[in-house]
């Protein structure tokens, strides 16, 4: 289960946690530090890495899976920032260089959280030993991380499957939060969105509140999207709002309507993950010690 050390971030926008970790049961040290400025975040990270490395020894990888939007393409003069987003103060925060300097010339992975929190659960969660699967956290937004044949998606970007158009619901006229594009996924399925639909929190709503079966035909088309586009064997429905538990089996129940008969629905297709808060980071230390594996294998 464990492996390698690995200097590790899950880097959220209202927290980060850092870590040097071996594997789940490996993690050595782990901090959780409040996201507030970039200039306050970023040296409290380094101040941890710094500290810890010193009465633990070094990590051999820096693995980072970060809200976004934010630059992965490693060619790119701003790769490791953050990018354009909406968050006050963050947007071209140079995040992963001045961990790099802090930990050392190794192997470095940047990724979207997402897709950490994916990778986490592939190599030790719901998807364990699959090699195509999804993951779709549905909290304050809702954003999607796609793995095929191994190997975590990226395009010129990375997959913003949150926006992606859904149908509305014939009995749904709210406009939409996204404040891009108002009824996207996002727009119409993320836990502020069912708030200010209802008028309540969603934590709040009565578990048998139409709200549910609403937000259950926002995320099958979501599910079913994936699916047309990627034959995944497994998609994992995580974040606060999948809490609900009944929410759950009234999205598989939806997608099995939706798809009607046209695909082979893999048995356990739709699940819970299983890494729970640990997934992110975790994930980042699963992709540290992968890409530790591949550079040994080229050598
Ligand atoms: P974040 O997305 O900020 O990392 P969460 O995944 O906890 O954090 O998502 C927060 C959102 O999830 C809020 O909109 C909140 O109302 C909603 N939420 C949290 N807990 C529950 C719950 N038990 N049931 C339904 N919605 C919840
Ligand atoms: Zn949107």
């Amino acid at each position: 289960m464990n492996g390698r050390l690995v200097a590790a971030l899950e880097s959220g926008g209202t927290k980060m946690v850092a870590a040097l970790s071996r594997g789940p049961d490996g993690i050595v040290a782990r901090e959780r530090i409040p996201t507030t400025s970039p200039q306050e975040t970023v040296r409290a990270l380094v101040e941890f890495f710094e500290r810890e490395q010193a009465a633990h020894g070094r990590a051999e990888a820096l693995s980072i899976g970060t809200f976004g939007p934010a630059d992965l393409d490693v060619e790119s003069e701003t790769f490791g920032f953050i990018t354009t987003t909406p968050k006050p103060g963050w947007s071209q925060t140079d995040l992963l260089g001045p961990l790099r300097d802090v930990v050392g010339e190794v192997p470095v992975v940047f990724e979207t959280d997402v897709n950490a929190a994916l990778f986490g659960e592939a190599t030790w969660g719901a998807a364990t030993g699959l090699k195509n699967a999804a993951y779709f956290t549905v909290g304050t937004g809702i954003g999607g991380g796609l793995m095929i044949d191994g190997g975590l998606v990226h395009g010129s970007g990375h997959p913003e499957m949150g926006h992606m158009r859904v149908k509305r619901h014939p009995d749904d006229p709210f406009e939409g939060v996204c404040s891009f594009h108002g009824d996207c996924l996002e727009g119409l399925a993320c836990g502020p969105a069912i708030e200010k639909r209802w008028g309540m929190k969603a934590e709040d709503l009565p578990k048998d509140h139409p709200a549910w079966e609403m937000e259950a035909y926002y995320l099958a088309q979501a599910c079913v999207n994936v699916l047309t586009i990627a034959p995944v064997q497994r998609i994992i429905l995580g974040g606060g709002v999948m809490h609900q538990e009944q929410l759950l089996p009234m999205v598989r129940k939806q997608v099995t309507y939706l798809i009607n008969g046209y695909l082979d629905l893999p048995e356990e297709l739709i699940v819970s993950p299983e890494l729970g808060d640990h997934a992110g980071l975790l994930g980042g230390v699963a992709l540290g010690h992968r890409r530790l594996a591949d550079l040994d294998e080229q050598n």
